[in-house]
């Protein structure tokens, strides 16, 4: 009887009226015109009326319905109308006071009810919800079902399908409409799973044992709060806010924990596969609405049920009304929900739906262990460092196969015994250039043991054989699996405590785990790493051994740490920035072994972790390291390389520490050359943080100030940005040379001696957007004129870095009179150098001697070498042009697919994209592009937003970075620009 009326509803057709009828209604009843807007539902009509009087929602649905039931829906928007923390509609009484008309159109008894139109949209469309949109759907929820406690209404009590407590018996009734047998039965299975775990005993907090189920509070719920029926806006910063929740369509008194599932299921097609993306939304429920333990055990199988329920409905839906568009949309939704939601077992959503509030699995009650390996008991074990700081490891050894294990046998060749640690991540496990967490995290621990070791039943227990040779011991509440064991009782034994069962052979591996018929992995993400520890605990009882992996420091405390001791001003990457002490190449891996493609280090030019340099430095440090004024050969053997690659007019080089340095003392010569103080720099352009580099300063993305702080002897000209700038395109060089013009007549004008002009010759700001043709030489050559000096300031963009050229200023075919150089020079070596004539230095002598102490000293010249003979060894100036040039081809390729890709600028490996919201505007995509960065390090990139207004992404990678990484790199790009900013 229950179920026929479940499935009637379920299955009978919407009703038919046209939008004219819909006017005409709306002009009768409620006094309103204006144009319609159909809007989907399952069964019922909705249209959206835009009238004089604002927007409503004429909802109609068929006469046959209740209307006790909408009451109670009316009932609960009024309830809901005093709780400001939720914003739901409100009800339009129609002409005649009622807030429910119930007519006859062509013969159909009809409802019908006007209620307020809220703006914003639903997230259906977003194909990805991160964890601030999932935890926003939890708190509404949990918000929703506080304010529906007291909420009691006839109508509320109801039979409807997606009540949780018909679930399984309508699972059972609706299976037929699956054609495919597989398909069937794995539905029926997880149904009946999902069911038992709902009807399970479990203990109360009084220690009564009850059926879960009995356990769970009911109470009024919406039953609905799902990407569909939840409203949001973006605010200034494009992030999304809830608007309000729509649809109350399906209002009911049941278990509360079921509207939780309901909301969890319909983010699970949002997930990309990963059913952990719920845990946000209940941690946040549980901050507003504290759920109790049977809720939070009941959820998972609720919500597997619910997605069983999904599917079945919405197949038999579309097999009804095979027309209904927007049940076939759903349907495949409704399929992606149930993949996810069988992806994993029960019992470690259980383990992490509890772990996420803070909770854990019931303790295992036991007499303790027997040793695993009583011959062995209390001899010494090599524990051996596999994690990311181990010294075993250096120059990307760890990507060898079988590294781990090898170490392991040295180990135990050089001690007799070795084992690795649970639960310490595994270097060996990283995976570079993968948008996913890589399983670093150990779920048993290896050990290298002698073989014939005998091997004992540690608590008593059924040995089964797995497929993959393991063994397995099931007691009744733990199994033990083995591997590298050869069994000397046959399967299917039924062993005591104690017990021989086999010996070692070869390598051994031991994983504890709660339950013979859980599958654990032998390594799991670490996301899911708390999640299968309470599922997999440590096997260190049963050996003996203290072998768990020494708890990590707290991220969050030592970030506390440096933000209550390193001066605040210099600011780190991101809000929550992943910890980073290992680097390689052109990745930087986190203390969990996760592998982030490095897109923003353009100081470490030959990657991270060479074993060059640090054998460069080993050496050079064990010998000497000092200052210039020693007589050493470095200092001179580094200063002729230097200017071997310098232009044929300079012949004197100084050796500083930065790029800041550089720049002062470059203008420092400019003064003692020129006799003059007076500089001109370009606007939106850095230099350095030293007075001096300061001073000719003005990007105000690095400095808000810049503009009103300039003192009177630097004079900005025009930024001469082609793109976005005062004059635009490629035939803008004149004006821009105006700007010049201008400020050198004002100086001559005041007879103030011009020292000189400083600039990046190619726009290191900008994204390395090249100076308009012909800009330097016209410049220069105004600039030497009037007795001026002029500075390429190559501290990003040169040394081969743009591919096509060595310095920047070979683009612009001139000369500058100084070069200063840094970042890449030193490839993190603190490393600068000034790059001039004999004459411009010899000018500094009038103002006495120029030392810096660590400026040239013998570690930084053999670093400094080793640099340049590494770059030319490795090709990485050809790896600049070729790959870098793959690289701009690519990215030039994302213009024409989305309008918020504006340009690409730059060259080689100093490339930028600028993101803008109008191409006519060229407004910049300022808050996309945070968002754009954020969402890139959740899938392993590290890059972030640059520029004047932080649109554009200055893509400056080590110069080792492969074909592999930059397509990895623009997949994801393409991948978050399709996902909607
Ligand atoms: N000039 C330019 C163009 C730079 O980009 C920078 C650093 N971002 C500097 C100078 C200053 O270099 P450093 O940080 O080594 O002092």
């Amino acid at each position: 009887m229950l179920l026929a009326t479940l499935i009637h509803r379920a299955s009978l057709p919407g009703p038919q009226v046209t939008p004219q009828q819909a006017l005409d209604l709306l002009e009768v009843h409620y006094g309103l015109g204006g144009t319609l807007q159909s809007l989907g539902s399952q069964q019922d009509l909705n249209y959206r009326l835009d009238s004089p009087q604002g927007r409503f929602v004429l909802k109609i649905c068929r006469g046959d319905y209740a209307a006790l039931e909408l009451q109670a829906q009316h009932a609960a928007l009024k309830h809901l109308g005093s709780h400001p923390e939720l914003h739901v509609p409100r009800v339009i009484p129609a002409k005649n006071g009622a807030d429910l008309l119930s007519l006859d159109v062509d013969g159909q008894a009809l409802h019908v009810r006007l209620l307020d139109y809220i703006e914003g949209q639903p997230l259906t469309h977003l194909k990805h919800l991160g964890p601030e949109l999932a935890a926003g759907f939890g708190r509404l929820c949990g918000q929703m079902d506080l304010a529906l406690a007291d909420f009691q209404h006839p109508g509320l009590t109801r039979t409807l399908q997606w009540d949780a407590r018909h679930a399984h018996s309508l699972i059972n009734h609706l299976l037929p409409v699956i054609a495919d047998e597989q398909q069937r039965s794995l539905i029926a299975d997880v149904a009946e799973q999902a069911e038992r775990r709902v009807q399970r005993l479990a203990e109360q907090a009084e220690r009564r044992v009850q059926r879960l189920a009995e356990q769970l509070p009911v109470q009024a719920i919406h039953l609905d709060i799902t990407d569909d029926n939840v409203v949001w806006q973006r605010d200034a910063q494009r992030h999304w806010q809830v608007q309000g929740v729509i649809d109350f369509g399906d209002l009911i008194r049941t278990w509360r924990i079921t509207d939780l599932s309901v909301t969890c299921a319909a983010l699970l097609h949002h997930a990309e596969s990963d059913p952990f993306c719920i845990l946000p939304a209940v941690r946040a429920y549980h901050a507003v609405n504290p759920l109790q333990q049977a809720e939070l055990l009941a959820l998972w199988p609720l919500i597997v049920a619910r997605a069983a329920v999904l599917v079945l409905s919405g197949e038999q839906q579309v097999s009804i009304d095979p027309n209904n568009q927007y049940s076939r949309d759903n349907l495949n939704h409704e399929w992606e929900i149930f993949r996810v939601a069988t992806s994993v077992p029960f019992e470690l959503m259980e383990a992490a739906i509890l772990g996420a509030v803070g909770q854990t699995l019931p303790a295992i009650a036991g007499e303790g262990f027997a040793p695993l390996l009583p011959g062995l008991v209390g001899r010494e074990f090599a524990l051996i460092d596999l994690g990311v700081l181990s010294p075993h490891f250096e120059a990307g050894n760890w990507e060898q196969p079988e590294i781990d294990t090898q170490l392991l046998q040295q180990a135990a060749a050089a001690h007799g015994l070795a084992a690795s640690r649970y639960g310490q991540y595994r270097l060996s496990r990283t995976c570079p250039d993968s948008a996913v967490e890589p399983d670093t995290f150990p779920l048993h621990v290896q050990l290298q043991v002698p073989s014939g070791t005998a091997v004992e039943a540690p608590f008593a227990g059924v040995l089964h054989r797995a497929a993959d040779g393991a063994l397995r011991l099931d007691g009744p509440q733990l199994s033990v699996r083995l591997w590298g064991v050869t069994p000397s009782v046959h399967a299917g034994a039924a062993l005591v405590k104690g017990q021989v069962l086999g010996a070692v052979d070869g390598g051994l591996k031991v994983q504890l785990c709660r339950g013979a018929q859980l599958d654990p992995p032998l390594f799991c993400t670490p996301s899911r790493a708390a999640a299968w520890q309470a599922l997999c605990p440590s096997p260190a009882a049963l050996l003996g051994l203290a072998c768990d992996a020494e708890p990590e420091l707290d991220p969050q405390a030592l970030l506390a740490r440096r933000d209550a001791s390193f001066a605040r001003s210099q600011k780190h990457y991101y809000v929550d920035p992943p910890r980073i002490e290992r680097g390689w190449r052109n990745h930087l891996i986190d203390m969990q072994g996760r592998s982030y493609l490095d897109m923003l280090n353009n100081v470490a030019v030959l990657g991270h972790g060479h074993p060059r340099m640090a054998a460069e430095a080993a050496r050079q440090w064990s010998l000497l390291n000092t200052n210039s004024r020693f007589h050493y050969a470095a200092i001179a053997e580094f200063s002729e390389r230097l200017l071997a690659l310098a232009p044929d007019s300079m012949d004197r080089v100084f050796l500083v520490n930065s790029g800041s340095e550089a720049n002062d003392l470059a203008i420092r010569l400019a003064w003692a050359y020129s006799g003059g103080r007076d500089m001109l720099s370009v606007l939106e352009a850095y230099h350095g943080w030293t007075v001096g580099a300061d001073a000719v300063s003005t990007s105000i993305a690095d400095n808000p100030q810049a503009l009103s702080s300039r003192p009177d002897w630097v004079h900005p000209v025009t930024a001469p940005n082609t793109y976005r700038g005062e004059f635009r395109g490629q035939n803008s060089t004149p004006d821009y040379v105006r700007s010049v013009e201008h400020n050198l007549a004002k100086l001559a004008e005041q007879k103030r001696q011009l020292a000189g002009f400083i600039c990046e010759p190619v726009y290191g700001n900008a994204g390395g957007i090249a100076l308009p043709p012909g800009y330097l030489k016209q410049v220069y050559a105004l600039v030497r004129a009037q007795g001026g000096v002029c500075i390429a300031d190559e501290v990003q963009v040169g040394y081969g870095r743009m591919g096509k050229f060595f310095w920047g200023f070979e683009e612009q075919g001139v000369v500058p009179d100084i070069i200063t150089m840094a970042k890449g020079m030193g490839n993190g070596q603190p490393l600068g150098a000034v790059i001039t004539r004999r004459e411009i230095a010899e000018a500094l002598e009038t103002e006495g001697y120029f030392f810096s102490s660590a400026g040239g000293s013998p570690v930084s010249c053999r670093i400094g070498m080793a640099v340049l003979d590494v770059m030319q060894e490795e090709k990485l100036w050809e790896n600049a042009q070729v790959v870098g040039g793959h690289f701009k081809q690519r990215l030039e390729a994302l213009i024409e697919r989305y309008p918020l890709v504006g340009a690409v600028h730059g060259s080689g490996f100093y490339l930028g994209l600028e993101l803008i919201r109008n191409r006519q505007t060229l407004e910049p995509a300022t808050e996309e592009t945070a968002l754009l960065c954020d969402r890139l390090r959740e899938l392993g990139i590290f890059m972030q937003p640059t520029g004047d207004y932080l649109n554009i992404l200055k893509i400056k990678p080590p110069m080792v970075t492969t074909r592999q990484s930059v397509d990895f790199f623009v997949d994801m790009l393409a991948k978050v620009l399709d996902e909607g900013l």
